[in-house]
């Protein structure tokens, strides 16, 4: 199988809102009037973001759920891709679910494949996504990082840790019970981009990123763009972690002995969430929780934005933690 062959076979389809998709040499996209291009780009290479047995299909969804998820926080609506792809062969027993994975979750999101590149090399696969954002008024629609201001409820959609907590166990750093794996790898390999939520927050949140490297740490990109600071509710966040005596095994028979210091680091600090952290006016409450509810997406408040700058942990009961999470290993 060549090079041509294998687009042909595997990443070619009938064009249906691009202007040219694949097979010249570039692609041509319409934006429509009055609109940004939303446009990310997120490379996963092997060794580094998944490992060498990682299933094709849920690969495949992954490299571009983790480019949608970009999309979402700014509140763009996905168009288009594409995919910049180093494969050590053409093998097609690899190609055809990683492509099926890819163009499944392509599929749910009207984000169509409009060209790439094709390599032979080490397995890498990066994905360059294009969105949508209205111009209202001549005002973008586009939420960003620099938006927060002091007041603003502080909220995080979804849950939080599971995928930190299935990489520690593939890692053989944690012993998890088989149904306990298997709903935290779900959330490692098959994330879901929550870009119904990120649409739904057009005009109603101030500031948003999506969780890839930890909730902290990317709050903490929110407040330097915003030059403001925040006090986070830690427990609160702990209990968004499915996994944990909180979630999924409630009712103490759960069998992971984890301190309540290791679930806050896994709900702080656990990475690969790719949820959505956002901020939002006090008076926005009701709007946030309509956008909760129409996008089918939960929405937990778990702080608020000050004026002071740093970062303020607090416990269940209001008293003040040290923030020692961005560095904890968890497992050690
Ligand atoms: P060029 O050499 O002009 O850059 P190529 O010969 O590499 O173009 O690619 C031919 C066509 O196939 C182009 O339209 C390109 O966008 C598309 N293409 C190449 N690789 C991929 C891929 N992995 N997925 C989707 N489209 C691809
Ligand atoms: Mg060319």
């Amino acid at each position: 199988m060549g090079e041509f062959d294998l687009i042909a076979r595997y990443f070619r389809r009938p064009v249906r809102h691009a202007a040219l998709g694949i097979g010249d040499d570039c692609a041509l996209l319409q934006p429509a009037a009055d609109s940004q291009m939303a446009i990310s780009s997120d490379m996963l290479v092997q060794g580094r973001h998944f490992f060498a047995d990682t299933d094709p299909f849920k690969l495949g969804h992954k490299a571009l759920a983790v480019n949608l998820s970009d999309l979402a926080a700014c509140a763009a609506k996905p168009l288009a891709f594409t995919l910049a792809l180093a494969l050590p062969q053409a093998d097609a027993a690899w190609l055809a679910p990683f492509s099926q994975g890819l163009l499944a979750l392509a599929d749910a999101h009207g984000c169509e494949l409009i060209g790439g590149d094709t390599t032979q090399g080490p397995l890498n696969i990066c994905i360059t996504v294009f969105g949508e954002v209205p111009v209202v008024s001549g005002r973008s629609q586009a939420l960003l990082r620099s938006g927060a201001q002091a007041g603003d409820h502080l909220y995080v959609s979804g849950t939080l840790g599971d995928a930190r907590l299935a990489l520690d166990a593939l890692l053989g750093k944690v012993a998890l019970p088989a149904d306990v794996l298997e709903m935290a790898r779900a959330r490692l390999e098959m994330p879901t981009p929550r870009v119904a939520l990120g649409l739904a927050l057009r005009g109603v949140a101030s500031a948003a990123i999506d969780i890839s490297d930890g909730l902290l740490g990317d709050l903490g990109h929110v407040l330097e763009c915003s030059g403001a600071g925040a006090t986070v509710a830690a427990d609160t966040a702990t209990k968004l972690v499915a996994a944990s005596a909180y979630g999924i095994r409630a009712g103490g028979q759960f069998g992971l002995k984890f301190s309540q210091q290791q679930w806050r680091a896994l709900a702080l600090a656990g990475g690969d969430d790719y949820e959505l952290l956002f901020t939002a006016p006090p008076q926005q409450r009701a709007a946030v929780l309509a956008a909760a509810q129409s996008s089918q997406t939960p929405v937990t408040q778990i702080g608020q934005i000050d004026a002071e700058p740093g970062l303020r942990l607090l416990d269940g009961q209001g008293q003040p933690l040290p923030n020692s999470y961005a560095a904890f290993d968890h497992f050690a």
